[in-house]
């Protein structure tokens, strides 16, 4: 690679968190890969530990993907470029970034028609059989690599891609200024689009959980908190215009669907319950709009400027910090501590 800018210095292997098998993470030393054209070499310093990372360490699958050879799990990753291949124009060396983390083929229809993330061939962080970012560099298209601010931390840069999540989800809603919102689930997902609906200009956000912990947590990040534990959400007496699904639970998913008004709409993100009873009666004579919402398309300028401005703020939900040798242990806070919202992984220690 004799092209590579910024190559000095760049040590020939790294350290990698794999997942062998169930339960079983280790730290393995690999080649640092090169950027070939129009590619970047990512020094990374903060990966957000996934919902979905903890399912594929608990139960080696998630959905219809299966781990099948050694798999580098997280895909929530910022860092620093270290090296740029040839042609690559937009980055330098030293600059702070974050990763978009699915690559997708870039010629099929579904990317020509801009839905690249319904792209059949999406190469994505942390999906079998395509590694992701619990290592100390990893190379992306210069397309994928965002540079921040630096009023966005280390672990926001990483954050932004749940927040992309938020984002998409009030673009799939619709939320716009005036809109009514019900957020079910307080978890990372649940915070983060409730905050991103009231930077989408809704006027109510509602959220609801059990857990007292994470809903203090939303009353302070300007959520309207609804404990579900004793009264539903339709007794708490909530309209909205638009659900943001975010529990996977199917309980919670049917009753808040009745709380919908007239042309509601309603965006599935959380996952969990395969099959949900739908209130069809109540679907059809007020024309509610249903629709899942995968991943994101075009949402980095979007979260950069929404965290960069102050309306999102993604450092208040993070709960802990480790090095990657502590890879698994990050993988197992939430089960050890119920007050545990979002973990960050730095690779460098
Ligand atoms: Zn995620
Ligand atoms: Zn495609």
């Amino acid at each position: 690679m004799t092209s590579v800018a910024g190559s000095r210095g760049i040590p020939t292997t790294m350290r990698a968190s794999v997942l062998r098998g169930v339960a079983d993470v280790e730290l393995e030393e690999r080649p640092v890969p090169a950027p070939g054209s129009g590619e970047v070499l990512v020094r990374v310093t903060a990966v957000g530990v996934c919902g979905s990372d903890v399912h594929y360490y608990e139960h080696g699958r998630l959905g219809q993907f299966v781990v099948e050879s050694p798999l580098v799990l997280g895909h929530e990753a910022g860092g620093r470029v270290e090296a740029v291949g040839a042609g690559v124009r937009s980055l330098v060396p030293g600059q702070r970034v974050s990763l978009e983390p699915g690559v997708p083929c870039r010629t099929c229809l579904q990317c020509l028609a801009g839905r690249y993330n319904l792209c059949p061939d999406i190469a994505f962080f942390a999906t079998p059989p395509y590694d992701g970012a619990f290592t100390e560099f990893v190379v992306l298209p210069e397309a994928f690599v965002f540079a921040v601010p630096d009023s966005v931390s280390d672990d926001a840069a990483a954050l932004l891609e749940p927040l992309s999540v938020g984002v998409w989800a009030c673009r799939r809603g619709g939320v716009a200024p005036g809109c009514r919102v019900l957020v079910t689930g307080a978890g990372p997902i649940g915070l983060i689009c409730a905050q991103a609906a009231r930077a989408y200009g809704a006027s109510q956000v509602w959220i609801s959980d059990v857990n007292p912990r994470r809903l203090a947590l939303a009353a302070q990040l300007g959520a309207v908190p609804l404990d579900v534990t004793h009264r539903s959400v339709r007794e708490w007496g909530v309209e909205a215009d638009v659900l943001l699904e975010c529990s996977g639970n199917s309980r919670a998913t049917t009753e808040a669907i009745r709380t919908l008004a007239r042309a509601g709409r309603v965006v599935l993100i959380g996952m969990g319950a395969d099959e949900v009873p739908m209130p069809l009666p109540y679907i059809q004579g007020r024309e509610l709009w249903l629709t899942g919402a995968f991943r994101y398309a075009n949402t980095w300028p979007t979260a950069i400027d929404l965290v960069a401005s102050g309306r999102v703020d993604l450092d208040a939900l993070v709960t802990g910090h480790f090095g990657l040798a502590d890879t698994e242990k990050a993988l197992t806070a939430a089960k050890r501590d119920a007050g545990t919202v979002k973990v960050i992984v730095q690779p460098q220690r």
